[in-house]
């Protein structure tokens, strides 16, 4: 009987099998751009501009002022699992990210057009060299791949264009671009807020006017105040606390009692990586819920630096959540901080209010 035959199984193409993987880690527009600001800021940059059009379907265009990457490095570039920053398995260890897998680039040249222009210190000019699948590609059909010498400042600017136009079904799942900026908007303001001596900007392709504009000189208050507002900014509270039993440090900024608005604003950097955890957001809001009104809620940023051999660093890069070890603990550690310190602030303001 035909229908009962088995059919036989066969490998998938290799570019089908690269096309497949990148679409997993990179969903949307916003993940490629998390993944390049993080290897700008990696980079030592103190400058990064950031360029978008059409939610960064069409084009994502980051700039920066980094080390820029050696000439002799591009034909690997985009290679799966080339990296810069980590050489073997104890280095897993010792380095205090997540994300450090050499995939980023290698996973956007499967799904987009990427043009990479870079000059280190030491080189006299830029190189400018264009990646499809993985690998070095000719500029127009006919040319040499090999990079193209250029004029150019020191760091490196990635382009990257036409986002998913090899994968029509993830493309046709985008409804809207402004969506797709306002995932962008938000996550460069989280890196702005974090990384705290580097300059932000973000705007449209062909706009003048940037969304988001902060100077390398900013304080993380002022930073706030640019990007959520001094409703935020002029209710906030510096923490900061650490503790030995658990190898970690937290520190960062949080709103007093006399904010309070309908959702949670939480800004979570573990060892510099912005990530969620469900965990941490609940205990915040319990800790928040007796000092605000009913349905009141906070804007927090909060960054933890955690002995990375308790990180579970080796998570895939698809889950934005994270979890590591004594999670239970620190964050109840940071929570009672956070509780005191609102506590204090709440008596003075009720002895004032007596006096
Ligand atoms: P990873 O960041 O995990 O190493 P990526 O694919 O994101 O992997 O980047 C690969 C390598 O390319 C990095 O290790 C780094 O050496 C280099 N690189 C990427 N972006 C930049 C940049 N903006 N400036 C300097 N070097 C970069
Ligand atoms: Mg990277």
């Amino acid at each position: 009987d035909a229908v009962l035959r088995p059919r036989r199984i066969q490998a998938l193409d290799p570019d089908v099998v690269n096309k497949i993987a990148a679409g997993e880690i990179i969903v949307a527009p916003v993940h490629a751009l998390k993944e390049l600001m993080e290897n700008a800021v990696d980079a030592g940059s103190t400058s990064l501009e950031i360029v978008v059009k059409e939610g960064g379907l069409k084009l994502l265009q980051i700039t920066d002022n980094g080390c820029g990457i050696d000439k002799g490095d591009l034909p690997i570039l985009c290679e799966r699992f080339t990296t810069s920053k980590l050489q073997k398995m104890e280095d897993l260890q010792s380095i205090a990210t997540y994300g450090f897998r050499g995939e980023a680039l290698a996973s956007i040249s499967h799904i987009a057009h990427l043009t990479v222009t870079t000059k280190t210190r030491d080189s006299n000019c830029a190189w400018r060299a264009i990646y499809g699948s993985g690998k070095l590609v000719p500029a127009k059909p006919g040319q040499l791949p090999d990079p193209k010498p250029m004029a150019g400042r020191q760091g490196t600017q990635i382009m990257v264009e036409d986002l998913f136009y090899n994968v029509p079904t993830r493309r046709r799942a985008f409804r809207s671009a402004s969506d797709e900026y306002n995932k962008i908007i938000d996550m460069v303001g989280r890196y702005a807020i974090h990384c705290s001596r580097v300059a932000f900007s973000c705007k449209k392709y062909g706009e003048s006017s940037t969304s988001i504009a902060v100077q390398s000189s900013a304080s993380s208050i002022d930073r706030v105040r640019q990007i959520y507002g001094g409703s935020v900014a002029s209710e906030l509270l510096e923490f900061s606390t650490s503790d030995d039993r658990w190898h970690f440090k937290a520190n960062g900024l949080t709103t007093n009692a006399n904010y309070s608005v309908k959702k949670t604003t939480l800004l979570l950097f573990i060892n510099h990586r912005c990530v969620e955890s469900s965990n941490i957001r609940r205990a915040v809001e319990q800790t928040y819920s007796p000092f605000l009104p009913k349905g009141g809620h906070p804007f927090v940023y909060l960054s933890l630096e955690i002995d990375p051999q308790r990180v579970d660093v080796n998570v895939h890069p698809t889950k934005r959540e994270v979890n590591f070890l004594n999670e239970d603990e620190i964050t109840q550690v940071i929570c009672e901080h956070l509780r005191s310190k609102l506590a204090a602030v709440d008596t003075s303001r009720a002895f004032l209010t007596q006096a």
